[in-house]
């Protein structure tokens, strides 16, 4: 088993990754957090595949279980599943002794954190990803939301999970297309804060496309210090944490846009790839570098470009509404050189038009 600790003092926790760990779950629970009731909240897909070995072994260990699932897809992050959660939490007699676990993708993990968080001002939380999107990246950190008609991730929290725990063996059953999806942001990671990282994936893209499960434990740990390192330094992204966002503020347009038609994980490559277009353009980035992460993208199997042609101006309008809009210029994260990323305030409306028009197909 791997593990590494997110080291934020007394909200710290350790994140253990390693094949079968479903089935020791109670006891690897056990020293970090004696829950006396557990709520495990999934989607119906991921509940019929693992739910069973995650109760079973909570019962083991002498907890007693409920089991609470909503329906796949980003559309569940909604405060109107949220509000059915609290429901049922209501109905369960929940308590603050009681956890709250999130067994699935990043979006029963952002939905079931931002119910932990609000709910009775706060209960304890694993999360247990079970998408790589989810592993690498969702999992990890403390964000919470749901969306709002506006925009993603508009309604949420700062919360932190009590322990991490990821089961590469899940990744199995995930849709090939979705395995894809979440190298997106090893890439992110690699090009915003490790050359040597970039170069690794590089190395083994056949090992990590083929679901070698060794591969994808170290890179998955890699990940995960990678965004530990960031989150310890700037937990509620006043400053470095705003880094992550690379390929976010176009690509979150995009994936509102096309209704979300396309993967989360293939929005933020199409938004990293135009992202480096604006650099390139302002002489930041050296081609050849954009050329190097673009290859990339491609080797792992991610789009470059549209699959459909999409409207310049309702994609600005888009990003207004997003968190990144300030005094009528965009805030984007964009890489100075592969391992090292800039974020700058400045990005006008003609650089966007350029940058959606470069990924336009
Ligand atoms: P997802 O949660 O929608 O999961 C994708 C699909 O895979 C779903 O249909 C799900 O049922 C299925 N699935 C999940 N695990 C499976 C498995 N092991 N086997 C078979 N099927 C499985 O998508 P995602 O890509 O994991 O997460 C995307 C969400 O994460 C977005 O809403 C994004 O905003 C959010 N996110 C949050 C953060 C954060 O810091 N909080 C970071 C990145 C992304």
């Amino acid at each position: 088993m791997l593990t590494l600790d997110v080291n934020l003092g007394d909200r710290g926790y350790p994140v253990l990754i390693g094949s079968g760990l479903l089935n020791r779950f109670g006891d690897l629970l056990g020293p970090r957090l004696v829950p006396t009731s557990a709520v495990v909240v999934s989607d119906h897909t991921v509940a019929g595949l693992y739910a069973e070995r995650l109760l079973t072994s909570l019962g083991e260990a002498g907890c007693r279980t409920a089991l609470l699932e909503v329906a796949p897809g980003e559309s569940s992050k909604s405060l109107a599943v949220a509000s059915q959660l609290y429901d049922q939490l209501s109905a369960l007699g929940v308590d603050r002794q009681s956890a709250i676990i999130a067994l699935g993708g990043g979006v029963v993990g952002d939905l079931s954190g931002f119910v932990a968080a609000t709910w009775l001002r706060g209960l304890p939380f694993v999360q247990v990803p079970t998408t790589l999107e989810a592993d690498i990246d969702a999992s990890v950190g403390g964000k919470t939301a749901v969306n709002h008609p506006s925009g993603k991730n508009l309604i949420g929290a700062f919360h932190q999970p009590r322990l991490v725990i990821i089961d590469v063996e899940c990744l199995r059953t995930l849709d090939k297309r979705d395995l894809r999806a979440g190298l997106a942001e090893s890439i992110k990671h690699a090009a915003i804060r490790d050359a040597d990282f970039f170069v690794w994936q590089r190395e083994r893209a056949n090992l990590i496309l083929g679901g070698d499960e060794a591969v994808l434990a170290e890179l998955i740990q890699r990940n995960c210090r990678i965004k530990a390192e960031v989150v310890a330094e700037d937990e509620r992204e006043a400053g470095l944490r705003a880094i992550l966002n690379f390929g976010h503020t176009i690509g979150h347009a995009i994936e509102a846009e096309c209704q979300f038609g396309l993967r989360h994980g293939e929005c933020v490559a199409l938004g990293m790839i135009a992202a480096n277009h604006i650099a390139t353009h302002r002489g930041l980035l050296d081609p050849d570098q954009a050329r190097q992460i673009r290859d990339l993208t491609e080797r792992l199997q991610l789009p470059c470009r549209l699959p459909q042609r999409l409207d310049a101006d309702a994609l600005g309008r888009r990003m207004r509404h997003d968190k990144k809009f300030l005094a009528g210029h965009m805030r984007f994260v964009l890489v100075d050189r592969i391992g090292q990323a800039r974020i700058v305030d400045d990005v006008g409306n003609a650089e966007v038009v350029g940058a959606l028009v470069a990924i336009q197909p």
